[in-house]
């Protein structure tokens, strides 16, 4: 191990997008309680607000940005608020994304161009400014997360699964045009994880049926928990990958080895 004793993410300077919910609430957690700094941003504001509060008096350092990923100002900003405010970025999780569902004839061209957007742009840019705030400080990290559906097709995703290729499409590319200058880009790909969007689904029409449809399809018979993939996140964040880069790594109870 290279991470002799202390947290896995001990003194890292870690920012998380759509850190007030679901997936990056609980990486944001677990960062926390791994040493890391934490640049916590989300759209939404109070849960945002009201998750530093608690991480800070645990005795975390938290900077929070409230801001829309795919505006390209915000993007900007959230990435200047970690290096101003801890001198440097080490890591970043892309996390921040909405996940609308719906067969091609029910996603419209503005479901698309919204989903493009946040899942697709947003990751992009949140992207493109922590590279260039890492590259004067020597490198870092950066996971992105797609999603099963970003690597393998899937029933009501016309628009979702599509943007979800673009996260991992996104790793690839920029772990082999970054890996010289110390910059290691990987992915997740969870499997359905019981958010707080996976939560609404039976309110929505069909929502119920389609639950336990995916949770059969799932090998272990369940969907995942938030901390279940933050656990991978922290893995491919800290330098205990410092060999791993372009790499996709479901999270997903077996569902893409069937
Ligand atoms: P979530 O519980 O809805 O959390 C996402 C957070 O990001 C929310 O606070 C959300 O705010 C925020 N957000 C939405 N649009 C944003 C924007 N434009 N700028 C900044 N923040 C924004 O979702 P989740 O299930 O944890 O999903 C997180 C990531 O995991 C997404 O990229 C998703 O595609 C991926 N994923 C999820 C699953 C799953 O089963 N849950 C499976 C595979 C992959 P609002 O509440 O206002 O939307």
């Amino acid at each position: 191990m290279v991470t002799q004793g202390r947290g896995l993410l001990y003194g890292k300077s870690a920012l998380v997008t759509g850190a007030a919910s679901g997936i990056g609430r609980a990486t944001a957690e677990l960062f926390a309680r791994e040493g890391a700094r934490l640049t916590a941003t989300d759209i939404q504001s109070e849960p945002l607000l009201g998750l530093a509060d608690e991480l800070r008096q645990n005795g975390t350092e938290v900077e929070t940005v409230i801001g829309d990923v795919s505006v390209e100002e915000d993007a900007r900003r959230m990435i200047r608020a970690a290096a101003d405010r801890f001198g440097r970025l080490d890591v970043l999780v892309a996390n921040a994304g909405i996940i609308p569902l719906g067969d091609a004839t029910e996603m419209t061209a503005a479901d698309w161009d919204e989903v493009m957007a946040i899942d697709g742009r947003g990751m992009f840019l949140t992207c493109k400014f922590a590279i260039e705030a890492m590259v004067p400080t020597g490198g870092g990290a950066i996971v992105c997360i797609s999603s099963i559906s970003g690597l393998a097709g899937q029933k009501r995703q016309a628009a979702y699964g599509p943007a979800k290729f673009v996260a991992t499409g996104l790793t690839k590319h920029l772990a082999v045009e970054w890996a010289d200058r110390g910059i290691r880009v990987n992915a997740v790909a969870p499997g359905t994880i019981r958010t707080e969007r996976v939560k609404r689904l039976p309110e929505e029409p069909g929502g119920s049926e389609y639950l336990a449809e995916i949770e059969r399809m799932h090998p272990m018979g369940r969907i995942g928990e938030p901390a279940e993939v933050a656990t991978a996140i922290a893995f491919l964040a800290s330098d205990d990958a410092s060999f791993i880069t372009g790499a996709v790594l479901p999270v997903d109870g077996g569902f893409l080895a069937q």
